[in-house]
């Protein structure tokens, strides 16, 4: 699609109206107004709501999001393939204090299982957890694939397993970061996943949370020279991850398995699903599963667990129309 300028023709508080209007998705290489920097936009039609960011470059424009899903579930309804990638914690799952105790929403096994029961959807889990650590909290069975620690595990649904083979240098190196977390006292706090470390601080007070970010980047960061292991913060924590691999690399390769016909939508809530929102853009659909609005490269967001489940109740409904036609 071509960059294209857009002006504002007048702003009420946050809300600016657009001259031309428009009705089409619109990616713009520059920003709405030279006296405006520093914006990022979310668009409906000639309707924009501006919220401060840093990221200038990446201003863009979507369409209303009923829009959207209206068309994008016509298309499933006809379509011959339909994956659906699920991030969990926070997506499928609220968050808990007990990271042990997150099980999904109300509704969501059920919705799971139909649609997996019915055999139309190929259903893609992709985690940060371990796989290992993932499957009894999801409780589907039997289950559908599973990718974990953030696509370095794969798990298919007849059981053949992908480990993470990330060699003896960073696996030193990640056991000389669980033992440096545990030295301080804070073991309860770390978790070892088979390519990374992370330590967790959910239900912290802001006293404690800061103190833990501390104490990981100060015993981390040495860890990280030569970009042998690279460290990033999470809706929860702080985790050491070996590089190369991220929720990016399982959607696009369960892509690249597809037929370019297939019917494709990603959902997930946390920053570590940016990597997979990019990697779905002009594929399929990305979703960010959130109540609050925030600078993402998803097109669409539901608010859990309510228009999660409409979501997916959706899904179910339209690629059953399909099954039954035949
Ligand atoms: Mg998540």
């Amino acid at each position: 699609m071509k960059p294209t300028t857009i002006g504002i023709n007048r702003m009420y508080g946050d809300l600016a109206y657009l001259w031309p209007p428009f009705d089409a998705p619109i990616a713009c290489d520059r920003g709405p107004s030279p006296m405006l920097p520093s914006l990022v936009i979310k668009g409906f039609h000639d309707r924009l709501l501006l919220s401060a960011s840093s990221s200038w470059p990446r201003v863009r424009v979507v369409m209303d999001a009923t829009d959207l899903l209206r068309k994008f579930f016509e298309r499933l309804a006809i379509a011959d393939e339909r994956v659906l990638l699920l991030d969990y914690d926070g997506t499928l799952a609220p968050f808990q204090v007990d990271r042990d105790s997150a099980v999904p929403y109300p509704g969501i096994r059920t919705i799971l299982g139909r649609i997996l029961e019915a055999g139309h959807t190929r259903v893609v889990v992709i985690s940060g957890r371990s796989t290992e650590d993932l499957l009894p909290l999801l409780g589907i069975k039997p289950h559908p694939e599973v990718w974990g620690t953030h696509g370095w595990e794969r798990l298919m649904p007849d059981g053949t397993y992908f480990p993470a083979g990330i060699g003896a240098a960073a696996a030193e190196a990640l056991d000389e970061a669980q033992r440096a977390i545990e030295d301080e006292g804070l073991g309860p706090h770390c978790e070892r996943k088979p390519a990374g470390v992370a330590l967790h601080w959910r239900g912290s007070d802001p006293a404690q949370v800061e103190r833990l970010r501390e104490i990981g980047r100060a015993n981390w960061r040495h860890l990280c020279r030569d970009g042998a292991l690279v460290l990033t913060e999470f809706d929860g924590g702080l985790e050491l991850r070996v590089p190369g691999k991220d929720k990016g690399h399982a959607v696009s390769t369960v892509l690249d398995e597809l037929s370019e016909t297939a019917i494709v939508a990603y959902l997930g809530d946390d920053q570590t699903d940016e990597d997979a929102f990019k990697a779905i853009r002009g594929k399929g659909l990305a979703v960010l599963v959130r109540s609050e609005n925030r600078d993402t490269a998803a097109e669409v967001r539901l608010t859990p667990p309510g228009e999660l489940i409409d979501f997916l109740n959706r899904w179910h409904e339209n690629a059953r129309m399909t099954i039954e036609r035949r």
